[in-house]
Parts: C-alpha cells; structure tokens; sequence
C-alpha cells in the first residue's frame, strides 16, 4: 500500500469515528488499529481531482420508471419508493474509454443489464425535506445494477430476500464520480444502454417516478444516510439479458459512456 492510500484510509477511519461520536460502541476502527490481514476500501476516483470518494452504502431504488414496474409486473401508480442495498465491495469501477472485463456471475442463466444514473453523497442525516435533499450530493456516475434476474425471481416467488440475485460480487460496475461542480444535477436527460451496439434501453432521466431528491428523502426517513453512501436511482424499462463475449455500453447524457465487457 503506497503512502497516499495509507493517509486516505486512515482519514476515512478517523473520519467513521467522528460520525459514531457518542455512540457506545463504535463501528469504524481507527486507522492506526493492528489487524490480521487486511481489508480493502471502496473507493471511487473523482473525475477532476487527485481525490477518491470514499464508498460507504450502495443504496439501490427498485422499480423507479413506470415502464420498467410494469415490465417487472407491478402497478407503478399505486407503489411507494422500496429500497436494497449492495455490498460496498460489489463496486465493479469502469473507467471511461477503457472496456472492463466483467466476469458472468456464477448460478444464473438469465443475467440482467440495468442502466442507472448513481447519486454519490458527500453529507448525510436523517428525514431530509426534500427541498434539501440535493444539498447532500457530491456528484454523478453512470453504474449498472447487474441482476441475476432467475435468482431475483426464484426468491421472490418464495417471498424470500432477493439480496443473491442483487448484491453478489461485481454487481455494480460505475464510471467515475463527476462532483455537481462540473456537472450540475441531473433532472432529466437520455439514459441508454447497448448491446454489441444495438440500443436495447432509451429513456429519459424525467421519467424517474421518484426524482433523486425525493430518493434521498424517502431514504432517510427510513436510515440515517452518511457521506459516503450512493444511491442508484433504478432503471427504465426494458432490461434483459447479456451473456459471455457481450459489450454493454452505458449512457447518461453529460456523462462519459461506461463500457463493459460480459467474459
Ligand atoms: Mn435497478
């Protein structure tokens, strides 16, 4: 480990500290804890900067355009926000021009593309108006909610968690993070994904049933969100499958494309 990432780490720790001040048992170890072995950090680069963004959560918002609730079977008019999560380490990074290799995940046969514009929060708290909402974004990434769709299914027919068809390894590949400095916030604009080329998802980010604002509100009703946390704000319809050799190329405009490679 090189004497910067040392520093980041042992900033972020001290930082994990700070935030649980007057908890009784603190959930973050200082930097300077002996250890074992070693765990690595999530992080993400910040586009523009020597920075990283240090991942904490990945939330993730389910069924949040009309066509795609109907195309997953539900009735979008009548559904309030849900909400999951990914395990932080399932960050796949996928920097723009470059193709990344993304292995097929092992168990499925039915495995799901799903194009998402990322929300990344450098400030938290909890029931946030949604008026305030936006003041806690840091910036914007382009991310894939890779879905092991028969898996989703399979538990959800048996009214178990969904968590293997969602939050396996590598499930969420992302571009880098671009601070709201540069790129604004995002209330509308395309959002698409590609197959070998050929458009299979086209939408537009005003299609969002629930606006990023309205996510970080709702979500915070429910947890206290943290710097660090990311939010994947759900995909427009017509997800489907990839299988090995497949190039998925993701699109948010104003953003630099993603592109992944199913090996
Ligand atoms: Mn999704």
């Amino acid at each position: 480990m090189d004497d910067r990432r040392r520093s980041l780490l042992k900033t972020v720790a001290t930082a994990g500290v700070g935030a649980v001040a007057g908890c009784a048992l603190p959930t973050t170890a200082s930097g300077d804890a002996k250890t074992p072995f070693k765990v690595a950090h999530t992080m993400i680069p910040i586009v523009g900067s020597s920075d990283m963004f240090p991942v904490r959560r990945i939330y993730c918002i389910g069924r949040n355009y009309a066509a795609h609730a109907r195309e997953m079977g539900s009735d979008p008019t009548r559904e309030p926000p849900f909400f999951f999560q990914k395990p932080t380490d399932a960050i796949q990074l996928v920097m723009p021009g470059k193709t990344v290799d993304h292995p097929y995940p092992p168990l499925t046969k039915n495995y799901h593309y799903e194009i998402e514009l990322v929300a990344a929060l450098s400030k938290g708290g909890r029931n946030i108006p949604m008026d305030k909402a936006l003041d806690l974004v840091f910036g914007y990434a382009v991310g894939l909610d890779m879905t092991r769709r028969d898996l989703q299914r399979a538990m959800g027919d048996q009214k178990k968690p969904w968590e293997i068809g969602k939050s396996f390894d590598r499930s969420a590949p992302i571009g880098p993070i671009h601070p709201v400095s540069n790129v604004g916030h995002f209330k509308q604009g395309a959002i698409s994904l590609k197959v070998n080329g050929t458009v299979k998802q086209n939408s537009n980010l005003k299609q969002m049933i629930w606006s990023v604002a309205e996510q970080i509100s709702k979500l915070s009703e429910a947890f206290e969100l943290q710097p660090g946390d990311i939010i994947y704000s759900g995909t427009p319809e017509n997800v489907g499958p990839v299988v090995r050799g497949d190039l998925m190329q993701g699109h948010i405009d104003g953003l630099p494309d993603i592109n992944v490679r199913v090996v």
